[in-house]
C-alpha cells in the first residue's frame, strides 16, 4: 500500500495517516515533520532546511527528494507507506516515479468553512504535543492537558485568517500535483467531511475494491 495523501491544513489527515499506519504497520513519512525534527536537532540538513522552513517556502526540490529517496530505502517501507506533505512540486511528483510506483494519490476534500470550524477548536499541548479538540476531543479539564498538566494553547496556525491563507496556498502548489495523479488515474478523492472513523473506512473500502488493499 503505497499512498501519497493529499489535503488542505486542517483537512486531518495527519490523523488517517496515523490510524491506517497503526492498523497496517505502514509508516506515516511526513516531509514536513522530518525537517522539523532535523531542524530540533541541529543537523547539517536541519541548518540547510530552517530558512525555509520558517518563512513558509518551498525547501529546494533536490534537497526534498534526497531526503525522500533515503526515507523510502528503509526497511520500514517494504509494505508500503504513506507520504504526507510530498511531492509538492510536479518535480518531486516525477521524481517519485523514478524512486517507487505508488498505488493511489487519497485526496482528502471538505468545505473551507468545515476546515475553518475544525480547527478553530483545535488546542495543544506545547510541552508534550497532545492534540485537543474543544467539541470532538476535550481535556477532562478544560485548558489542561491530561497528559503532563500543562495550559493548553491554540496554534498560531489554526486562527481564521490564517487557516483561509493557508488553503489558499495549498490550492496554488496541491493543483497541478492533484492534475498530475488524476490524469495517471491514480486520484482518489474522498470527502473529509465526516468523522474521522468514517472517513477511513471509507478510504479502506475504495482501497480494498482497488485490489490495493487486501
Ligand atoms: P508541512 O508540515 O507539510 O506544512 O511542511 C512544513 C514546511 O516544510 C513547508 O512549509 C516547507 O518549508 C517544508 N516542506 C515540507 N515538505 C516539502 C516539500 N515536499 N517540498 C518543499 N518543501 C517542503
Amino acid at each position: 500500500m503505497r499512498l501519497v495523501f493529499i489535503g488542505p491544513p486542517g483537512i486531518g489527515k495527519g490523523t488517517y495517516a496515523s490510524m491506517l499506519s497503526k492498523k497496517y504497520g505502514i509508516p506515516h513519512i511526513s516531509t514536513g515533520d522530518i525537517f522539523r525534527e532535523e531542524i530540533a536537532k541541529g543537523t547539517e540538513l536541519g541548518k540547510k532546511v530552517k530558512e525555509y522552513v520558517e518563512k513558509g517556502l518551498l525547501v529546494p526540490d533536490d534537497i526534498v527528494i534526497e531526503v525522500v529517496r533515503r526515507r523510502l530505502s528503509q526497511p520500514d517501507c517494504r509494505r508500503g507507506f504513506i507520504l504526507d506533505g510530498f511531492p509538492r512540486t510536479l518535480r518531486q511528483a516525477e521524481e517519485l516515479e523514478k524512486i517507487t510506483t505508488i498505488d493511489a494519490a487519497i485526496l482528502f476534500e471538505a468545505p473551507l468553512e468545515v476546515i475553518i470550524e475544525r480547527v478553530s477548536g483545535r488546542l495543544v499541548c506545547p510541552k508534550c504535543g497532545a492534540v485537543y479538540h474543544i467539541k470532538w476531543r476535550p481535556p477532562k479539564t478544560p485548558g489542561i492537558c491530561d497528559v503532563c498538566g500543562s495550559q493548553l494553547v491554540r496554534r498560531k496556525d489554526d486562527e481564521p485568517e490564517v487557516v483561509r491563507r493557508r488553503y489558499e496556498l495549498y490550492l496554488q502548489t496541491f493543483t497541478p500535483i492533484i492534475e498530475f495523479y488524476r490524469r495517471k488515474g491514480l486520484l482518489i478523492e474522498i470527502d473529509a467531511s465526516r468523522e474521522a472513523e468514517e472517513v477511513v473506512a471509507d478510504l479502506e473500502h475504495i482501497l480494498k475494491q482497488r485490489g490495493i488493499l487486501k
